[in-house]
C-alpha cells in the first residue's frame, strides 16, 4: 500500500491539547495499517509572533538569519508531536525540512523546492517510525534554512506526497473543506464533494485561501489527489481537489470567490503604438510590482486608456512607477481607485457551456452593482467591482448559479 502524506495546519496545533488530539488521530490511522508521513506547520500564530519579535530588532525582514528564525516555529510541533506519539507507544522521529532531505534554491524567504531526496524517510518508515517533517522549510545550495513563503507547508506536503508516491495528500485546517464561497460572506455557502485542481488554482488565485496556489500546482503536475479536511470535525468527509470532477454536477459554476485587496490603475490616452505596453508593464516588472489583469481598450484617434489592477499595498509603488513612464510616452493622466475588489465564477463546464456571462452579468445588474472592468479565462469570469458592493456581489452570484443547492452525484 502507497504510504499516505498528512498536514496539520497552525490552528490543528494551536497548544498541548490539540497536539496530543493530532497524535491519537494519526495513531489510530497507524494501528489501522497505515504508513503516515506527517508535516507540520507551527503552532496557532507562531509564524506570525516570530515575525513581530524580528521587527522589534530590525525593519529588516529577509535574508538567512530571518528564514531562520521562522523556520523554528515548525521544528517545536514536530518534536512535541513526535513526543506525544512516543507517549502513545508509537515510535515517531522528528525531521527538519533537511534532514527530511527537502532541498531548495536560495531564496532564503520565498525558496523553491528542487529536489527531494527522500533516502532517510524511507529508512525511518522501514524501521516502523512514524516520520513527522517541519514543513514550510528547507535546504538551501549552502546548506542554510530556507523557508518557501507564508503558508509553505501546504506546498511541502505536496510535494513530499510526489516525491514518495503517496496515494493522496491530506490537508488537515479548521474549515470542513471547500466551500462554494465564504460562508462568513455567505452563510448558504455548501461544502463541495470534489474540485478540479485547475478550478482550485484558480479560486485560490482570485482570493480564496484555504490553499497555498503553488501546493495545488504541484498536486496537478504530479497528479496527487488531495484532501482539504477538518482536523476537529472528523465526522465531515471534506474536499477532494483532483483531475477530474465526478461527485459535482458538470457543467456548473463551482465557486465563487472575492478578492477585495485590489486597486486598479488607469493610464489615460495613451498612444496606440507598438511597444508602450512593453515598456509600462517592463518598469513594473523591473520594480518587483506584480500585475493582475489587464484590459486595454480600442483605440479612438489613435488614442488608448489602458487599466491594470494590483494588490492594494503596492497602489503607490505602481503610481510612482507607472506616472513618469507615462509623463514620457506622452500619454495623459494617471489615474487610482483603490476601493476595488474582484469577484470571480470558476468552473470547468464553462469551456463547453454557453450563458454564464449572460447570467453574471444579468444577475449583477438586478442588483444594481456597476461593473466596472471585466477579465476571463477559459474557465472563469471576473467583474471588478467597488468594495462595498463586492459581498453583496458574491451573494447575488452564489444565488443566481444556484451553488447553494446540494449537488447531484452524476453516474
Ligand atoms: N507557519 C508558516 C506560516 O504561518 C507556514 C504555514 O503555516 O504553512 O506561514
Ligand atoms: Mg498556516
Amino acid at each position: 500500500m502507497p504510504p499516505v502524506v498528512q498536514k496539520y495546519g497552525g490552528s490543528s496545533l494551536s497548544d498541548t491539547t490539540r497536539i496530543k488530539a493530532v497524535a491519537k488521530r494519526i495513531a489510530a490511522r497507524v494501528e489501522a495499517g497505515e504508513e503516515l508521513i506527517v508535516v507540520v506547520s507551527a503552532m496557532g500564530k507562531t509564524t506570525d509572533e516570530l515575525i513581530g519579535l524580528a521587527r522589534e530588532i530590525t525593519p529588516v525582514t529577509e535574508g538567512r538569519e530571518y528564514a531562520m528564525l521562522l523556520a523554528t516555529g515548525e521544528m517545536v510541533s514536530t518534536a512535541l508531536l513526535a513526543m506525544a506519539l512516543r507517549d502513545l507507544g508509537h515510535p515517531a522521529i522528528a525531521l527538519t525540512g533537511a534532514q527530511a532531505g527537502v532541498y531548495t534554491d536560495n531564496t532564503y524567504n520565498r525558496a523553491r523546492i528542487t529536489e527531494i531526496d527522500a533516502t532517510r524517510i524511507r529508512h525511518e518508515l522501514a524501521r516502523d517510525h512514524i516520520v513527522i517533517i517541519a514543513g514550510f522549510q528547507g535546504q538551501s545550495p549552502d546548506a542554510d534554512f530556507t523557508t518557501l513563503g507564508r503558508g509553505g507547508s501546504d506546498t511541502s506536503a505536496v510535494a513530499l506526497a510526489a516525491a514518495l508516491g503517496a496515494a493522496q495528500a491530506e490537508i488537515y485546517t479548521d474549515v470542513d473543506g471547500v466551500f462554494t464561497t465564504d460562508p462568513r460572506i455567505d452563510p448558504r455557502a455548501r461544502k463541495l464533494h470534489d474540485i478540479a485542481y485547475e478550478e482550485m488554482l484558480e479560486l485560490a488565485a482570485q482570493g480564496a485561501s484555504v490553499m497555498h496556489p503553488r501546493a495545488i500546482e504541484l498536486g496537478l503536475l504530479h497528479e496527487i489527489p488531495i484532501l482539504v479536511a477538518s482536523s476537529f470535525n472528523g465526522d465531515v468527509e471534506g474536499t477532494l481537489i483532483r483531475k477530474e470532477v465526478v461527485m459535482e454536477p458538470a457543467n456548473r459554476v463551482r465557486g465563487v470567490a472575492l478578492d477585495s485587496d485590489v486597486a486598479a490603475v488607469t493610464v489615460r490616452a495613451v498612444p496606440d503604438r507598438p511597444g508602450i505596453a512593453a515598456q509600462i508593464f517592463g518598469a513594473l516588472a523591473d520594480a518587483g510590482v506584480p500585475v493582475d489583469t489587464i484590459v486595454q481598450n480600442a483605440s479612438v484617434e489613435k488614442l488608448t486608456d489602458m487599466t491594470f489592477t494590483v494588490a492594494h499595498d503596492d497602489w503607490r509603488k505602481a503610481l510612482a512607477i507607472t506616472e513618469p513612464v507615462a509623463a514620457k510616452l506622452g500619454s495623459g493622466q494617471v489615474i487610482i481607485d483603490h476601493d476595488l475588489a474582484k469577484v470571480s465564477i470558476v468552473g470547468t463546464g464553462m469551456q463547453s457551456g454557453v450563458g454564464y456571462a449572460a447570467t453574471m452579468f444579468r444577475a449583477l445588474a438586478t442588483a444594481s452593482i456597476n461593473i466596472q472592468e471585466i477579465t476571463t479565462s477559459e474557465i472563469r469570469i471576473t467583474a471588478l467591482v467597488s468594495a462595498k458592493e463586492a459581498e453583496n456581489a458574491v451573494r447575488v452570484l452564489h444565488e443566481a448559479f444556484q451553488l447553494d443547492e446540494p449537488a447531484e452525484v452524476q453516474t
